[in-house]
């Protein structure tokens, strides 16, 4: 979908105030991956230990990204030079309707087609990942649990809540929510209620402005309305810090990133274009996964767009 075309969409989508495309098992496969030589090996693993190893893996440990000193943070170069996490970006969960476009329909995926998507990951062995743990990575080459993913969310849509938070959970998956502060409570979009639950329940909330205004083009007050406010309202119904942010179109210049540092930003993540060469964690690359992906089409994207730099 075209840069153009999309501001177009989701101006309106906005403007009607509807929903369209923007843009504990673990304790068990702890012991059970521990390979013993014997079953009194597996009894002499304490259980203190194997929830620690549990734990590690789980999506909640990270250090927070203030309490890592900035004489430990790799140089850019060093950034760019570790292998990518596959980070996929969803918006809309919900069957297609006859009147959705072909190129709408990259920005949909049937419900259906998301449960697959997500049997794949977890029977690929999966594990998802949330930003502080890639930003530890990044910044400090911090180990990631095996086969990381980071599965994040655009535009607020209720489907989000509705359909793949339950799909997530299942899976003992963890997501990133980029909500944008226009819609909270509007039809078909997700309450404040909901972005709380989302965050409670170990979800991270992210900021994607308050209307969906190309970032490239803000000046002087926007700063304020787009990032400061949205951020203060994200804080307030979360309770939590707001650290990251999406780029609504995935577009951005350079100019933004000393702003979005300004407030409180650690990272920001684009689409599926390269990186920045001086601040690659205002640019973390994401793709889009398509309503007409199959898993196996998924798998190969994820594999093919993240490999190398
Ligand atoms: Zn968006």
């Amino acid at each position: 979908m075209s840069h153009r075309f999309s501001t177009l969409l989701l101006g309106a989508a906005v403007a009607a105030g509807i929903a369209l495309p923007a843009c504990n098992t673990e304790k068990a496969s702890a012991l059970e991956n521990a390979s013993p030589t014997s079953e009194a090996a597996a009894t002499a693993m304490s259980g203190a230990a194997a929830t620690a190893e549990a734990e590690q893996a789980a999506t909640t440990a990270a250090p927070d990204p203030s309490s890592i000193p900035a004489s430990k943070i790799a140089s850019a170069a060093e950034i760019l030079a570790r292998p990518q996490v596959a980070i996929l970006c969803y918006h809309q969960i919900r069957d297609w309707r006859a009147k959705d476009s072909k190129g709408a329909k990259d920005y949909i995926v049937p419900v259906a087609e998301f449960k697959k998507q997500m049997q794949m990951l977890a029977d690929s062995g999966y594990h998802t990942i949330l930003p502080d743990q890639l930003y530890a990575y990044l910044t400090t080459g911090a180990k990631l649990p095996e086969k990381p993913v980071m599965l994040t969310f655009d535009d607020t849509d209720l489907d989000q809540f509705t359909v793949a938070k339950p799909e997530m959970d299942k899976h003992g998956f963890k997501g990133v929510f980029f909500v944008m502060t226009v819609s909270l409570g509007r039809p078909n979009y997700m309450s404040k209620a909901q972005v709380k639950q989302l965050a409670d329940e170990g979800h991270v909330i992210g900021s994607h402005t308050w209307d969906h205004h190309n970032v490239k083009k803000y000046q002087g007050e926007d700063w304020v309305t787009q990032i400061e406010k949205p951020t203060k309202t994200l804080q307030e119904i979360t309770g939590k810090e707001i650290k990251y942010f999406a780029y609504p179109f995935g577009l951005w210049n350079k100019e933004a990133i000393p702003e979005l540092k300004k407030r409180g930003m650690v990272s920001a993540f684009v689409l599926a274009e390269k990186r920045d060469e001086q601040d690659p964690l205002f640019t973390i690359r994401r793709i889009i996964a398509s309503g007409y992906w199959s898993p196996k089409t998924l798998h190969n994207s994820m594999v093919q767009s993240f490999d190398g730099k």
